[in-house]
């Protein structure tokens, strides 16, 4: 269990450091802002929506590790993906980082987005790490108010 720590933790190292899809999106036709007070991390999240599907998705942002990691996996996780496939992921994550389903009816779809499953030992963590999630969802549908975790 502990090499499989240190390699989450290696992984939310390297996303933080060298952060996915990072900066703004030209041809975004959507965008929201978020913003979790607790911690003080904010994200802007950028998508280009193809009808229904994630066409392409970048954030810009600025938070602790945790805020910056997941929202560089979130948005691996959701190009390519229809909206409804995006907010099911977001579902599946959810449940994943405040524990409120077993792993083992998580892990096929989660992928990647496991590493963060340890934040639910630390609750004001999982707004850290639900924050670029929240703020895509509101980016998909169009919400104008910035997205809190409060
Ligand atoms: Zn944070």
């Amino acid at each position: 269990m502990s090499e499989l720590r240190e390699l989450y933790q290696e992984l939310i190292v390297d996303h933080n450091k060298n952060p996915r899809n990072y900066g703004v999106l030209a041809d975004a036709n959507r965008r929201a802002e978020g913003y979790n007070p607790l911690c003080g991390d904010k994200v802007t999240i950028y998508l280009h929506l193809d009808d229904d599907q994630v066409r392409d998705v970048s954030f810009e942002g600025a938070g602790c590790a945790i805020s910056i990691a997941s929202a560089s996996l979130m948005t691996q996780a959701v190009k390519g993906r229809t909206v409804a496939e995006a907010e099911a992921l977001f579902q599946d994550f959810h449940a994943l980082v405040t524990g409120e389903k077993p792993d083992s009816e998580l892990t096929e779809r989660i992928g990647k987005l496991a590493v963060l499953a340890g934040v639910r030992e630390f609750p004001s963590r999982v707004k850290c790490a639900t924050l670029a999630w929240h703020t895509m969802h509101n980016a998909a549908h169009g919400e104008a108010a910035p997205a809190k975790t409060e």
